[in-house]
This record gives C-alpha cells, sequence and structure tokens, in this order.
C-alpha cells in the first residue's frame, strides 16, 4: 500500500482554487485554520445563527452563509454532523454546484451510503484524518500532523487526487503520512473502529471494570484511577510501539497477568459479536438505524447520553480530575 509524505505532495493545484469548509466544528475549525495557516484562500460557510460565526471572524477566517460559500467556491469541504448533510446538501450546496467544482468530504458515509449523490459534472474527494479535530489542529500548530485517508469517487477534471493531496499537505496530515483508500473501505473501517474497539469498546470495558471493583467493596477513586486513568498512560505505550512496547513497559506481573486473563474476556464470543456488528455495518443496516433516530429528533442518542452522564465513574471522576488540571494542560501543550 502506498503511504504519500511531504515531498509526495504540492500545495499548488489547490493554491489556485477558492475553498470552502463547511461547519466549524471538530473538524472543520482544524481543516479552516491549518489551511489558511498554509496559505490557501480560505472561506467558511455558517448558518446565520451559528454560534461558531463569531469565532471563525475572530480566529481571522472570512465566514458566509453555507449558500454564498459554496458560489464563491470550487472547493467545497462538507464538515457539517453527518446526519445534516443530506439536507444541507439539497438546501444549499446542490443548488450553488457549478460545472467542474470540487466537493469534499471528512468521512465517507454520506457518499458511501448514497444518501448524497453529485452529479457527473463534479469532483467528489475525501481526506478522513485519523484523529480527531482538535489534534488535527493541535499537532499542525506543533509543525506536525496526523494520519489521513484520501479517496476519490468521482473524477470528471482528472486531477482530483492531486487536490485531495494537496488538502491532506495543507492539514499536517503528510507529515505523519497519507494512504489512499475508497469511501467503501473508509466508511465501513471507520464506523465498525469506533463501535467495536474504540468508542463503543472502550467504555464498556472501562464501565464494566469500574463497576465490578466498586461492587466489590473497593473505593470508587481507587476504581476509577485504575480503569479509566491509567487506561490513556497504556494507550501511550500502545501509539508509541505497538504491544510490545506496552508489554516491556509494565511489570512482568501486569504482563503475565494481562496476557493470560485478557484473552478470556476478548473470546470467540467476542468476536462473534463483532461480526455482526461489522455485517450491520456493511449492509446499511447501522446507517439506516442512525439516520432513524437522528429523524426522531435523536431520542435514543439522548437517552443514551443521559444513562452515561450519570454514570458513577463520570461522577468521581470529574471529581478528580479538578485535581489534576495540570495533568491535562500539560497533555494540551
Ligand atoms: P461537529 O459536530 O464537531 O461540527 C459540526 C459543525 O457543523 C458545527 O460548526 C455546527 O455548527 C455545524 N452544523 C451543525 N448542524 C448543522 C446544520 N444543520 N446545518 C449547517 N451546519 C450545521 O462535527 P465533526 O465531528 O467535526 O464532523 C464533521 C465531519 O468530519 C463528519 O463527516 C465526521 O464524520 C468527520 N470526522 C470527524 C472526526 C472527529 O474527530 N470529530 C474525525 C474524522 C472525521
Ligand atoms: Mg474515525
Amino acid at each position: 500500500m502506498k503511504v504519500y509524505y511531504e515531498q509526495d505532495a504540492s500545495l499548488e493545484k489547490l493554491k489556485e482554487k477558492k475553498i470552502a469548509v463547511l461547519g466549524y466544528g471538530s473538524q472543520g475549525h482544524a481543516h479552516a485554520l491549518n489551511l489558511n495557516e498554509s496559505g490557501m484562500d480560505v472561506c467558511v460557510g455558517l448558518r446565520k445563527e451559528s454560534q461558531s460565526w463569531q469565532k471563525a471572524e475572530e480566529a481571522g477566517l472570512t465566514v458566509y452563509t453555507i449558500s454564498e460559500a459554496v458560489q464563491k467556491s470550487n472547493v467545497i469541504m462538507v464538515l457539517v454532523p453527518d446526519q445534516t448533510q443530506k439536507e444541507v446538501y439539497e438546501a444549499e450546496i446542490a443548488p450553488n454546484l457549478k460545472d467542474g467544482d470540487t466537493l469534499a468530504f471528512g468521512h465517507g458515509f454520506n457518499i458511501h451510503y448514497k444518501s448524497i449523490v453529485p452529479p457527473e459534472n463534479i469532483n467528489v474527494m475525501m481526506i478522513a484524518p485519523k484523529s480527531p479535530g482538535h489534534l488535527v489542529r493541535r499537532t499542525f500548530q506543533q509543525g506536525n500532523g496526523v494520519p489521513c485517508l484520501i479517496a476519490v469517487h468521482q473524477d470528471p477534471s482528472g486531477d482530483t487526487l492531486e487536490l485531495a493531496l494537496a488538502w491532506a499537505k495543507g492539514i499536517g496530515g503528510t507529515k505523519a503520512g497519507v494512504i489512499e483508500t475508497n469511501f467503501k473501505n473508509e466508511t465501513e473501517t471507520d464506523l465498525f473502529g469506533e463501535q467495536a474497539v474504540l468508542c463503543g469498546g472502550s467504555a464498556e470495558l472501562i464501565k464494566a471494570g469500574f463497576e465490578v471493583l466498586t461492587e466489590a467493596g473497593y473505593p470508587p477513586e481507587l476504581a476509577y484511577f485504575e480503569c479509566m486513568h491509567e487506561m490513556k498512560l497504556i494507550v501511550d505505550l500502545y501509539y508509541e510501539g505497538g504491544l510490545t512496547r506496552m508489554n516491556y513497559s509494565v511489570s512482568d506481573t501486569a504482563e503475565y497477568g494481562g496476557m493470560t486473563r485478557g484473552s478470556r474476556l476478548i473470546n470467540q464470543e467476542t468476536k462473534n459479536e463483532m461480526k455482526k456488528i461489522l455485517t450491520e455495518v456493511q449492509d446499511g443496516s447501522f446507517a439506516k438505524e442512525f439516520i432513524e433516530d437522528n429523524d426522531a429528533g435523536q431520542k435514543r442518542l439522548n437517552e443514551l447520553r443521559e444513562i452515561n452522564k450519570n454514570h458513577p465513574i463520570e461522577k468521581v471522576g470529574s471529581e478528580l480530575r479538578k485535581m489534576m488540571s495540570w495533568a491535562i494542560k500539560a497533555n494540551e501543550k
């Protein structure tokens, strides 16, 4: 698999274009600010009533309504939430697209599941940072970047890959490595990863460990440090040097205990359930369920948010983290 680095990408193609970044949330602010500082001609598109309007202007960016931003630009990056992209596309993007414009996404969801079908005369590309937006920004400010996936879905102009690479370079991605993929693979692996491992799997593992310890009578503060706080320290070791570095750094006791006990938890049964989760991603039933919940006013999402917010680990955690603001601040630097 080809990985692109700094010398493989040029900003020139993108420099000639007028760029709009729609949305100024986690990813939007990072893409807009990084590209601006890379010397690109960027504006931001937002709803008139958006809280972010003033924030983006204060950061030195030009802000228009979404319709105006699309009209004024020829490369348009859609960074509003996945579940609202279809509505925004139909009302404000599609009517303002011009022949040869390029539509860009930070995640393949709406193109892959066909809730957005751009006309044939429009280039369609993706630049998906493998990272939360705030790290896309922070690593760039530190002179680095995060790994990105890029993909081209439609290419009537013939140079969309170059443009995607330029974008990835402009936000810092080629410092870390950029991999070319397609919308299907990015979307399906991204959804599976966040459901089974990153967000779903890790959160449930942490909560279950905390519950087992506190139900057995151990103090919640101890359980919090053990099951949530230390998770970051372990994950940092994976990040630096994989399983080997983690096992090298922990004690032999932890290494032996982990290797003999972990596989009793994450076993064939767990993998079978992971395969079901992957099937729901592949056949579109997860996407359908998520969009239906959104159309019902995010009923289930809000119920689940409420349950999580009230979990005892959140109460004890918020108290303990107040005493550790130094640690959180140091990590942001
Ligand atoms: P976000 O929720 O942080 O920000 C969304 C922005 O869109 C905000 O500025 C908000 O004001 C605006 N917005 C919300 N509803 C809107 C509407 N109805 N009309 C117009 N504007 C609206 O979103 P995000 O997490 O940055 O996600 C944006 C895209 O980036 C998604 O496709 C997501 O899958 C992708 N992505 C996100 C991350 C991440 O770390 N959050 C990582 C990789 C890819
Ligand atoms: Mg992801």
